[in-house]
């Protein structure tokens, strides 16, 4: 049987599948990281994603091989506007996990700073 007739089958027995909805990461940082983050995909949604064609706004963007700070935790799956995989809200190139740019925003407590 196909994978996914198997499936139709388990569901037409009772079964259920639940799917978790996506946090909501933005509503969870403090006011004025929200309205950064908010505006940042604001001007993303007019202007375009940025990139890095020598015009507009400049992301900085470090891959993971390069970012220094990702092991305090300073990094994209940290920040509010990676959408997972390769994925940015703002940046138009495919990010890394481990990569990060100038305006990662990332919810307090995450970055663990030295002493
Ligand atoms: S750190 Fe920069 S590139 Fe990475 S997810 Fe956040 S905004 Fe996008």
């Amino acid at each position: 049987m196909h994978e996914v007739d198997k499936l139709i089958s388990i569901l037409a027995g009772g079964a259920r599948i639940i799917v978790d909805k996506p946090v909501d990461k933005i509503s969870q940082l403090v006011e004025e990281e929200r309205d950064l983050a908010n505006a940042l995909i604001k001007i993303a949604a007019k202007y375009g994603k940025f990139n890095e064609d020598g015009t507009g706004i400049w992301a900085g963007y470090d891959k993971a091989s390069m970012n220094e700070v990702k092991d305090i935790g300073v990094k994209c799956s940290n920040c509010v506007l990676y959408q997972g995989g390769a994925s940015c809200a703002i940046i138009a190139s495919a990010v890394e996990p481990d990569g990060k740019c100038r305006f990662a925003i990332i919810p307090d407590g995450v970055v663990k700073m030295g002493k």
